[in-house]
């Protein structure tokens, strides 16, 4: 159930309905429909719950019962894009947001050596995992806290925005004070506490498909995030599991366009664990732009040989700058067409 607040709603007259809803014996959180404040009402509606009971209540203009299921991740409701404004960057909007930076924060010495070449070439989010998921126990976990530390410091320095993955419920409150995005990574899309959790803070969260996911199982996961009051939610397609084990995945770029579709969330690609290997990294970058994807993220080192985690698919700075020119030209040549 959707309600549409009339249009002089302010937001503390929306905040007040929410608390009045919730003492009700609904669940219910913060929405937009088309300009217009609302509120969408997650949890609480049985069958015997009649429209009529809203339309009573302050501020509400229109009740909407919500037919699919993907009550906030959809379009039913919420028809305008998505646009996430973090410091003056819009990722959703008409410009390209491109992610870069080493698979895992390595050192304070080499984050802000790449911090500062990513930045020069082009990238306005500085990533780097400082909790890694690894599929042995034994092989390097990551450096932690002191990791998302010297992201934040040389992002800071070099005007970046940060992203970083979180693996389990307790390390939200650990990285939500260093990045600006917390990343969900394939291994956890469908981890329901940790997306419940990432779901009760303000600050936004990309979330990667998971690599046996459907779309349906994908936008379900979003759902899970949204619907605990957090909208700030970006959708990353990153390669699924087929039978052909020549690439590391299988990059999905139908994704994209279905996904735009289905859903107002902005979507971003990761072209780096689509692959697996360094030399398609580009077309695929390109691909991905052609198809609409409102931003990239990339693997990228300075010493891309040397790099402590997945080496292969890690591309340089040279590569990384001739990607950037390449899918700004794409994007411009797609903007123009849809003019
Ligand atoms: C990553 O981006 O660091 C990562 C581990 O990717 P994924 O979760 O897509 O495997
Ligand atoms: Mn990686």
């Amino acid at each position: 159930m959707i309600l549409i607040l009339k249009e002089n709603t302010g937001l503390p007259e929306r905040e007040h309905l929410i608390k009045r809803l919730e003492f009700m014996g609904f669940k219910a959180v913060p929405s937009d429909s088309e300009g217009q404040l609302a509120v969408a009402i997650v949890s609480g509606i049985d069958r015997k719950t009649k429209t009529e009971l809203f339309h009573s209540l302050p501020s509400v203009e229109k009740v909407i019962k919500l037919n699919q299921q993907m009550k906030l991740a959809g379009r039913e409701i919420k028809k305008e894009r998505t646009i996430i404004n973090i410091k003056g960057e819009g990722i959703g909007g008409d410009d390209l947001v491109i992610m870069a930076g080493p698979c895992a924060v390595e050192s304070r010495e080499s984050t802000f050596e790449i911090a500062e070449a990513v930045a020069s070439a082009g990238a306005s989010v500085l990533r780097g995992g400082a909790f890694k998921p690894r599929t042995s126990p034994y092989d390097f976990q990551g450096l932690g806290e002191e990791g998302v530390k010297y992201l934040a410091e040389a992002a800071e320095k070099y005007g970046l925005l940060t992203i970083s993955e979180v693996m389990d419920v307790e390390q939200v409150d650990i990285v939500v004070d260093y990045v600006d995005i917390l990343q969900i990574g394939a291994r956890n899309m469908q981890n329901f506490s940790l997306l419940k959790a990432v779901g009760k803070i303000n600050k936004p969260v990309m979330l990667k498909r998971g690599f046996s996911a459907t779309y349906k199982d994908f936008l379900m996961a979003a759902e899970y995030i949204l619907s605990e009051g957090n909208p700030n939610v970006v959708l990353c397609e990153r390669g699924v599991r087929t039978f052909e084990n020549y690439t590391r995945n299988m990059l999905d770029i139908t994704a994209v366009p279905v996904l735009k579709q289905l859903s107002h969330l902005p979507v971003v690609v990761d072209p780096s664990h689509g692959t697996g290997i360094r030399s398609l990294v580009i077309p695929m970058a390109m691909a991905a732009v052609a198809a609409g994807a409102d931003g990239l993220m990339v693997e990228v080192h300075t010493n891309p040989d040397k790099a402590l985690l997945d080496a292969k698919q890690t591309i340089d700075i040279e590569m990384f700058k001739l990607m950037v020119k390449s899918v700004i030209a794409i994007k411009n040549m797609t903007l123009s067409d849809s003019l």
